[in-house]
């Protein structure tokens, strides 16, 4: 059982990154734990959650970085992009600043990481549809514009948390098989 004597065929590290508080570390508890907080204390200790999956009969470990709360400007370091093949770009849909931020993550994330990293837009917290600051349209655009891929989810209500790491999951695995 478990995961001893598991054969791993795989491991893909993701990198979580966005301003702080628009639910990364809740996403990450969701998609690894199947687990959700609404009042999660800022990110400290853990550095990363993994969780095993199968992709055509690979057995896949993804390893799923957090910052640890250190999403102030410059202070996330380059050992956490290092070596990361995945990437999830979150905003919170409620926080325009957030959605505002995510160009400078971006080239961040770009100046640090590998050329073929693959990318995920997520505007996460989309149960809070009645606290609406950026449309899914300029979200779309953006992701369009710079070749990303777009999700929207709800950490809290476990929409789209699942299919938005198995789709950059199964990119990062399309292109290394
Ligand atoms: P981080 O700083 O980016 O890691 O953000 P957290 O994961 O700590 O989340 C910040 C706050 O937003 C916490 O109070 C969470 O419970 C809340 N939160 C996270 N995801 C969602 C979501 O999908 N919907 C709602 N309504 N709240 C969320
Ligand atoms: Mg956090």
């Amino acid at each position: 059982h478990g995961d001893f004597n598991q054969k791993i065929d795989y491991v893909f590290k993701v990198v979580l990154i966005g301003d702080s508080a628009v639910g990364k570390s809740q996403l990450l508890a969701r998609f690894a734990k199947n687990q959700f907080s609404l009042d999660s204390k800022a990110t400290i200790g853990v550095e990363f959650q993994t969780r095993t999956l199968v992709i055509d009969q690979k057995t896949i470990k993804a390893q799923i970085w957090d910052t640890a709360g250190q999403e102030r400007y410059r202070a996330v370091t380059s050992a956490y992009y290092r070596g990361a093949v995945g990437a999830m770009l979150v905003y919170d849909i409620t926080k325009r600043p957030t959605f505002d931020h995510v160009a400078r993550w971006l080239e961040e994330l770009r100046g640090h990481a590998d050329k073929n990293i693959v990318i995920m837009l997520v505007g996460n917290k989309s149960d809070l549809g009645h606290l609406r600051n950026v449309t899914s349209e300029d979200a779309k655009e953006f992701s369009e514009r710079e070749n990303l891929y777009f999700m929207e989810t709800s950490a809290l209500e476990s929409t789209n948390v699942e299919t938005a790491f198995n789709t950059v999951l199964k990119e990062i695995y399309d292109t290394v098989s």
